[in-house]
């Protein structure tokens, strides 16, 4: 079952891996078809010997498949990946340099000059809760700390994407504990460069507590074997019933590699609003409806003298809303467009209400909420935070700006910037 929902940017096909021993090859990684998309927090969950190490690496390009292939965007890759830092269960410290020099070691191939070099790595040393260690030398650190200087170390390159095999495993329960709390305070809070993070792991409740997306591999040989988008809101309660629930799920395939897979239900895209104005929206409909109600959007554009990424939302909205369909390169008004292009005002803000409500998912929601609950405050924040489920926090703020200004206009409901407050329309009195 393949999810997806970012932009991708590394990409397993096919990857299948042999291990020469003894005398016959054995299979470790069979047909692994996986891609890392951008915002998204992996976790790599599989019992000992599953080969999690070795697809870690061959998606690091630090070792080759024996079959299929990585791919970096849209390039295979060759060699090491430039874009991938790695954390690795033993720290790997170098005993005769201090902190600030192992971490610096991380930008030795950059050719940065060492002042940046040297800033840089004090940076992250103060991200990762490192400062007034500097001079310290890995002996006189606690494990803890070890383990802070290998992230350190991994940051300071500013990868797109961290890749950390086991890094909490040789930690004693409550420096993990406290040591991914900060490392997921980071990545949430968006304090750090990466895009994605896969994390190799054999702890259920580390994943759980942790990723937006668990691949389960199993064992004889190495398949994925679920593949679990995990949607529970930070900070995660592991003991909520619907943790436990998905705890109990893995740990059953793992311990049963026959079981079926999880299945969890197909997460739906939330719809994505084009970021268009309604009057611009309605000139397109009229000028469509001017020509005969179908035209080729190419010669659209050269009249409106409007890039084609300009014009490609509004075309993208009056689909949205039905108004019109595109057909070989050109667009052609419903019978519904038709009526918009001809009403009058208070027509057309009819026919608005009827298709927003229709066929836009975030005013449905809206509306929902404020016809279930009227007497309760809908506000703009809340809404925010679980669009942030979908969207960046950016965009998150993007879609509500549109789908107010759509609402608005529909007369739907009124919105209130100063108390940033969402409220039904009076009804009109007569
Ligand atoms: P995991 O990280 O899930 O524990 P690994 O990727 O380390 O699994 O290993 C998967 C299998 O491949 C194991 O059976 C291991 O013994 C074998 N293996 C790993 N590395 C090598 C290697 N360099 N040469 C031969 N066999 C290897
Ligand atoms: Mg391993």
């Amino acid at each position: 079952m393949a999810i997806t929902t970012g932009r991708v940017l590394l990409e397993a096909r096919g990857v299948t891996k042999y291990y020469e021993r003894a005398k016959h090859p054995i299979l470790v990684l069979d047909h692994i078809d996986l891609a890392v998309e951008e915002g998204t927090f992996v976790a790599l969950l599989g019992p000992s010997g599953s080969g999690k190490s070795t697809l870690l690496r061959i998606l690091s390009g630090l070792s080759a498949p024996t079959e299929g292939q990585v791919r970096l965007g849209d390039q295979p890759l060759e060699g090491v990946n430039p874009q991938v830092a790695m954390v690795f269960q033993t720290f790997a410290l170098f005993p005769w340099l201090t902190v600030l020099q192992n971490v610096e070691l991380g930008l030795e191939a950059a050719g940065l000059p060492s002042k940046v070099r040297r800033d840089r790595s004090i940076a992250a040393i103060d991200l990762i809760g490192l400062d007034g260690f500097e001079n310290a030398y890995p002996k006189e650190l606690s494990g803890g700390m070890r383990q802070r200087v290998g992230i350190a170390r991994a940051l300071v390159v500013e990868p797109q994407i961290l890749m950390m095999d086991e890094p909490f495993s040789a930690l004693d329960v409550l420096t993990a504990a406290n040591l991914r709390d900060e490392l997921l305070d980071l990545w949430l809070g968006k304090k750090v460069p990466m895009k994605a993070i896969v994390l190799v792991t054999h702890n259920i409740d580390e994943a759980v507590s942790m990723a937006d997306r668990i691949v389960v591999l199993g064992r004889d040989p190495g398949r994925v074997h679920s593949d679990v988008r995990v949607t529970l809101p930070h900070p995660r309660d592991l003991k909520s019933e619907a943790a436990q629930q998905l705890v109990d799920d893995i740990y059953r395939v793992l311990t049963q590699p026959q079981a079926p897979a999880i299945q969890v239900p197909p997460v739906e895209r939330y719809q994505s609003l084009p970021h268009v104005r309604i009057d611009s929206l309605n000139g397109l409909v009229e000028l469509v409806q001017d020509r005969g109600g179908r035209e080729d959007i190419f010669e659209i554009g050269r009249e409106l003298q409007m890039e084609i990424d300009d014009l490609l939302p509004l075309v993208e909205a009056a689909q949205m809303l039905e108004l019109a369909r595109v057909e070989e390169g050109d667009i052609e008004l419903t019978p519904v467009g038709e009526r918009l292009a001809e009403g009058d005002i208070q027509q057309d803000k009819e026919l608005f209400r009827e298709q927003l409500t229709q066929h836009i998912q975030l005013i449905q929601d809206i509306m929902r909420r404020l016809e279930q609950k009227p007497e309760d405050r809908l506000d703009w924040e809340d809404l925010h935070d679980e669009l942030q489920q979908h969207f960046s926090a950016d965009e998150a703020a993007d879609q509500l700006e549109t789908a107010i200004d759509w609402g608005r206009y529909a007369e739907l409901f009124a919105y209130d910037e100063d108390s940033r407050a969402f409220y039904l329309e009076p009804e009109p009195t007569d």
